[in-house]
């Protein structure tokens, strides 16, 4: 017999048939604050990153901000290097690296980077310390929800939002500091001179970071963060992952500190949920691995804390692996996709430094006039302009000296042909080539310039140009 798929009748008399709400409403998390190992790592983690992030922007180096992505000028200075747009494949090696780094520690211990050291985690976790310092924890902060406006809420709201205003503002600043010299920055706003550019960028980044880490927060990560959404793809049996060890703690239930839990026939659980209490998305672990879970183990802490008094063992919520967990096996790091995640990343490290160490110090774009293909100059003689565009990429002023390769002996250069570059300089150039129309025996000829460190004839670079003559003159 078929299967028979069963139909329901649709009465328009009767109202609309039951369908299930698509949009959630969201229910305000309130986290407690908790401290415990895990704790300690997340905040050195944030204040790692955020010394970091504010600090950078103002460190010079040899006279020169260290960090600085010029874009106006197409110049990326990076503590002592200077990258230019045609250095791009490095900085494109540098992603690839990156991300299958984060692949790598994902496969071996999941969200990690979303529970420590993620922006969103990062200033998250700011903005909480500054609600704690005016509203109190967790419990303070509902009775402060709940309580009827008052000259003391009122004044504890202003000063949160104001600590938040002044942190986003400083980090607008500070981001945008990093593509255009923070000092000057610096000088221009204390005298009022910021462009509308300037004004614009500094007030989106500011407002971005003011609404991403006071108010969406847990949301960012749930709905908006597409790597959060497909780091599971990336999970084997043997990842570690944040887990309620349901074999020991069920049956969950209350008990005095000194009753006998096997008495009672309870697991470990105690059912006090402050597991879900300081849980920064507001889950209970103890529902199994969930979407929303970032590994920032805030309730391994807590659990910890609560086994601690009850003088249970410790680890009833901890890092472990699915196999780990289901069949007891011990964890097991090297398995072949972190082993394959190593080794490309060893190799791409390598290839890359390879790069880097092996580049050259000096760049050279050769532009043809184009105005015209060639021109006859007032002694006869055919002449052809070029618009040389030279950089200094190396840490070091140098000199340099520029020649052409490829025209008949005796043509003759007109123009510069001796260089002083400071660091990171980027210098044009006009050269004219002549040459006298009997030695010309083609139309067209392929030359190169040739510029090299003077002195040093192996540190060069070469671009490729042609000359035209005309050919009445053959
Ligand atoms: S379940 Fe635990 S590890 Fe996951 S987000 Fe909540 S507190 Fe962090
Ligand atoms: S903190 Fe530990 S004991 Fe308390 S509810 Fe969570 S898992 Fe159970």
């Amino acid at each position: 017999m078929p299967e028979k798929i069963p139909v329901h009748q649709y009465d328009p008399g009767k109202g609309e048939p039951s369908a299930s709400d698509l949009y959630a409403k969201r229910r305000k998390i309130q986290p407690r604050s908790i401290s415990g190992a895990f704790e300690h790592w997340r905040n050195f983690g944030v204040w790692l990153i955020l010394g970091l992030y504010f600090s950078v922007a103002w460190i010079n180096y040899h006279g020169r901000q260290a960090l600085l992505f010029d874009l106006p000028n197409r110049h990326f200075y990076v503590f002592g290097w200077t990258f230019w747009p045609q250095d791009f494949i490095l900085l494109s090696w540098l992603l690839i690296i990156s991300a299958f780094t984060l692949f790598a520690v994902t496969v071996f211990a999941g969200r990690v980077w979303c529970g420590y050291a993620c922006p969103q985690t990062v200033w998250t976790k700011l903005f909480l310390h500054i609600e704690k310092w005016t509203e109190g924890d967790r419990n303070a902060r509902m009775r402060l929800d709940k309580a009827p406006l008052t000259l003391n809420k009122a004044l504890r709201r202003t000063t949160k939002h104001l600590g938040w205003v002044v942190v986003s503002l400083l980090t607008g600043l500070t981001f945008i500091g990093y593509f255009d010299p923070i000092r000057s920055l610096w000088s221009e706003l204390k005298a009022s001179q910021w462009n509308e550019a300037e004004v614009f960028w500094m007030f989106l980044f500011a407002a971005t970071t003011y609404l991403n880490a006071g108010w969406l927060r847990e949301q960012v990560c749930m709905y908006m963060c597409p790597y959060g959404r497909f780091q599971s793809v990336m999970f084997d049996r043997d990842t570690l992952m944040v887990s309620y060890d349901h074999a020991r703690g069920e049956p969950r239930g209350s008990r005095r500190r000194d009753a006998d839990p096997k008495a009672a026939q309870l697991g470990d659980c105690i059912d006090c949920e402050l597991c879900v209490q300081v849980c920064p998305t507001g889950i209970d672990i103890r529902n199994g691995l969930q979407f929303e879970c970032i590994a920032c183990a805030a309730c391994i802490d807590a659990c910890d804390s609560v086994m601690e008094q009850m003088g249970y063992a410790k680890g009833l919520v901890r890092y472990t692996t699915e196999n780990a967990l289901e069949h007891g096996h011990p964890i097991h790091i090297l398995r072949p996709r972190l082993i394959g995640y190593s080794l490309m990343i060893l190799f791409m490290a390598t290839l890359f430094i390879y790069t880097l160490s092996t580049r050259n110090p000096m760049g050279l774009d050769v532009i043809r006039d184009r105005n015209a293909l060639y021109r006859e100059s007032s002694e006869g003689l055919i002449e052809n302009s070029y618009i040389l565009n030279v950089m200094n990429k190396s840490q070091d002023p140098e000199d340099l000296e520029i020649h052409v390769q490829g025209m008949p002996p005796g043509s003759i250069m007109q123009g510069t042909q001796h260089l002083h570059l400071l660091s990171g300089e980027l210098r044009t150039v006009t050269e004219t080539l002549e040459e006298e129309p009997e030695k010309l025996h083609h139309t067209e000829m392929s030359i190169d310039f040739h510029v090299n460190e003077t002195g040093k004839p192996g540190v060069a670079v070469d671009a490729a140009s042609r000359f035209f003559a005309p050919a009445a003159d053959r």
